[in-house]
């Protein structure tokens, strides 16, 4: 069975449901598809919640009524037949009653979950009716009734599987599964979900829990560039990339994938493909465990980084120091992505600001403290082992005309980090573009 996941574009509107649907049955086989809420549906029950929370129940019932007549004119665009419009418009109704019930009594935290989880309840069940109306073998499943997250909020992989592999068991003929991405359970029972972008996520567990043959993730963008087609001109298709590359163009910023997608299918070596909804028959990326030797593959750019350096003549290389410098960003929960170490200072990067003044405090105990903030990590990813000689040149060279406040090469064969301000971002990614892909 292959996964194929769509995101918000491919679903989001009447035409582009037809074509999904049209795509999935043409190849007669069993399939598992992952949906995402229809595009811009997850921001504005985002901005609903907002409304809730700031006590404005006016603010939160005009975005609602906005995106219940975009619904339903979906609805007049999408099905042939009044039977399954008025099927289809009932539980839509049912969902705006449910959003609207929220602006007449207190809001709560726990609810803004249930919330967002609506989008992709909403489009599922488009999509489910569709195709039903189509004629085609298709039954839809809650995500809600296997995706489950633990005590620390990981996804449960035991229990994904134990609760799929009984679904598939009981009808080993269904042809078509339907589900919601995004969306899950948490350790208690309650509505939560895998973080934005997590549709992608969705996907990938599911492939490994059902030891899916393929993970297609099928997009409004012919795979993985090699740069960032949203800022630079003329980037072309990557067709192959390792786990490991794509882990990195992934963390570092290129958003076609999340990174927590990769980790499952890697685990379970099943090849992953990034597709595009609208030119089906483009080769798109395939993400395998087979590295192409001696390759940079593409450039990639993180955003919202601050760069925090201490320094102390005195400690810096006792025993020790670097722990305890590490134990304070843990302690905030604060992940560090570059690390560079001198004498006498050592310099860090995060993404995460939420606790940045708590962390500095504390690391003035041990020295000065200094923050560059509106940074950026320009990432640079590709068969990058020290036995490629020059290709670390090749990049810096591509940087001459930048300021450039870290490097880091070596943490893994795969990549080279610059950290740079976040004003010279365009021109660094175009420079290496130019540089490094000239001839491609
Ligand atoms: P979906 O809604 O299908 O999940 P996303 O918007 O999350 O789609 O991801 C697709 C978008 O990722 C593309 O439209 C493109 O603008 C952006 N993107 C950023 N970097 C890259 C890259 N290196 N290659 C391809 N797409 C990229
Ligand atoms: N709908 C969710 C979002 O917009 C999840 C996803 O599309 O992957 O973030
Ligand atoms: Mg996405």
């Amino acid at each position: 069975m292959k996964v194929m996941k769509f995101g918000g574009t491919s679903v989001g509107s009447a035409e582009r449901m037809k074509n999904v649907a049209n795509l999935v049955t043409e190849s007669g086989q069993q399939r598992f598809l992952v949906l995402s809420a229809m595009s811009g549906t997850t921001n504005s029950l985002v901005e609903i919640s907002n409304y809730l929370y700031k006590k404005n129940p006016e603010g939160a019932n005009e975005v609602i009524n906005r995106l219940e007549v975009k619904y339903m004119k979906t609805i007049e665009e999408l099905y042939s037949s009044k039977e399954w419009k008025d099927n289809t418009k009932n539980f839509l109704k049912s969902e705006f009653d449910y959003l609207r019930s929220f602006t007449k009594e207190l809001f709560t935290s726990f609810e803004e979950k249930s919330i967002v989880a609506q989008g992709e309840i909403m489009s599922t069940n488009m999509m489910t009716n569709y195709m039903k109306e189509q004629g085609k073998d298709v039954v839809l499943l809650s995500a809600l009734d296997f995706m489950r997250t633990d005590k620390n909020a990981e996804p449960d992989p035991q229990y994904i599987k134990e609760k799929l592999v009984a679904i598939i068991e009981n009808d080993p003929n269904q042809q078509i599964y339907i589900t919601q991405g995004f969306i899950c359970r948490n350790a208690y029972g309650e509505i939560d979900n895998l973080q934005r972008g997590g549709s992608d996520y969705t996907a990938s567990l599911i492939g490994a829990a059902i030891n899916a043959e393929e993970i297609q993730i099928w997009t409004d963008i012919d795979g993985m560039h090699n740069n960032d087609p949203r800022i630079v001109d003329k980037t072309t298709p990557v067709h192959r990339l390792c786990f490991e590359e794509a882990a990195e163009l992934a963390y570092f910023g290129a958003k076609i994938l999340h990174p927590t997608c990769v980790q499952p299918a890697k685990f379970s070596g099943i090849p992953v493909r990034l597709l595009n909804t609208m030119n089906p028959s483009a080769e798109g990326t395939t993400i395998s465990n087979t590295s192409e030797k001696g390759k940079i593959k593409a450039v990639a750019a993180k955003d919202s980084i601050t760069a925090i350096k201490i320094k102390s003549s005195r400690m810096l290389l006792a025993t020790g120091f670097l722990r305890k410098v590490f134990e304070i960003f843990e302690s905030y929960q604060t992940s560090i992505d570059m690390v560079c170490t001198s004498e006498v200072g050592v310099s860090m990067s995060i993404d995460d600001n939420s606790h940045v003044n708590e962390i500095v405090d504390e690391l003035k105990k041990y020295g000065t403290v200094t923050i560059d903030n509106d940074m950026c990590i320009i990432c640079v990813v590709g068969d990058l082992d020290w036995s490629n000689v020059g290709f670390e040149t090749l990049a810096t060279d591509a940087m001459k005309d930048i300021p450039v406040r870290m490097i880091s090469y070596g943490g893994s064969n795969y990549n080279i980090s610059f950290l740079i301000k976040a004003v010279d971002k365009k021109r660094a990614l175009q420079s290496l573009s130019n540089l490094l892909f000239k001839n491609r």
